[in-house]
């Protein structure tokens, strides 16, 4: 069997045609959405995923500000920027980069943000909004799953769906998205570290969403003939000497088993930046309404 390789940079770009008219319409009326990333500290990685964001927001037009802070800032501090930003008219979004450092609680820091500004879709008011079937700010990497989907025509409407991992921010939000009537319909099988004989259940799996954040771990024997995959994972491991990002999928091992899949990189990675953008768009629409 052909493995179709869903590309989430093709998604991405449809999307990004797709947003055009609608930051046209925004910007006739004098508004540019706007986005206010917030960053903790020099952590290399965290560095790289900030600047990738505020850079797609620049290209396309959208206003953004990188607010750094030093490593050693205090929660009071960082408490009283989210505040700033909650007021500041000129940000429809805000996006705090994680991880903070340990002597911050990250949750009170996130629950501070306005829920209408909370463009990542973690605040406990816009996941109990999406828990009761009435999204407004869905996580980036579940809305971007559910685009690629979407994109490339894999209908999810009375499948299985089987998800691993459970995080608040790509497992268990996919799972309910997934499951919800208006958007995925599908039966959901939500696996994680407890789950006693993980193949048995992926094995089942019409749609298996891997999100473990461990490299490789699905091969080919975890999945069923014609089975579509999609790879959340992003791991950097050691080849041969060289540094290199691998999903928690073995691509190779699944090629020729797996009807389509979702590459890494180039996969769910590129979506997770341009839902990001869409919800920015999307609460500046909001405050129109
Ligand atoms: P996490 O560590 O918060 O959660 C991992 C989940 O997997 C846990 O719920 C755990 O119960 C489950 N798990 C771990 N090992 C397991 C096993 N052997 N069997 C069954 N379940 C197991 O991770 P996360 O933040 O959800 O991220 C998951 C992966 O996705 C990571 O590789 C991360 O880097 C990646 N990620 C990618 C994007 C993107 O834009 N592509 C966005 C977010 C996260």
């Amino acid at each position: 069997m052909d493995t179709a390789i869903l590309s989430g940079l093709d998604a991405s770009k449809a999307l990004y045609k797709s947003l055009e008219d609608r930051i046209n319409y925004l910007k006739d009326k004098n508004i540019t959405p706007g986005l206010a990333a917030v960053l903790v500290g020099n952590n290399p990685a965290s560095e790289i995923y900030v600047r990738n964001k505020t850079k797609k927001f620049d290209s396309l037009g959208l206003k953004t500000n990188l607010f750094r802070l030093d490593e050693n800032v205090s929660e009071k501090e960082l408490l009283s920027l989210i505040q700033d930003l909650n007021s500041n008219n000129d940000f429809h979004g805000i996006l705090l980069q994680l991880p903070l450092p340990k002597h911050v609680n990250s949750e009170n820091v996130l629950n501070a943000i306005d829920p209408t500004k909370d463009v990542d879709g973690f605040h406990p008011e816009n996941a109990g909004l999406l828990s009761i079937g009435k999204p407004r700010f869905i996580p980036c990497t579940p809305k971007g799953i559910i685009y690629i989907l979407k994109h490339f025509n894999i209908d999810l409407n009375g499948k299985h769906v089987v998800v691993i991992g459970r995080s608040n921010i790509v497992g268990r939000p996919i799972s309910i998205l997934t499951s919800l009537k208006k958007i995925g319909n599908a039966t959901v099988t939500l696996c994680h570290s407890g789950t006693k004989d993980l193949k048995f259940f992926s094995k089942q799996a019409d749609i298996l969403i891997a999100a473990l954040g461990s490299p490789e771990f699905v091969d080919a024997s975890y999945i069923k003939e014609g089975a579509c995959l999609v790879d959340v994972g992003i791991n950097r491991v050691e080849r041969n000497g060289k540094s290199k990002i691998v999903g928690d999928i073995d691509q190779e091992s699944v090629l020729g088993k797996a009807s389509s899949l979702t590459p890494v990189p180039k996969g769910v990675g590129p979506m997770t930046i341009a839902m990001l953008v869409e919800n920015t768009v999307l609460s500046a629409e909001l405050l129109l309404n």
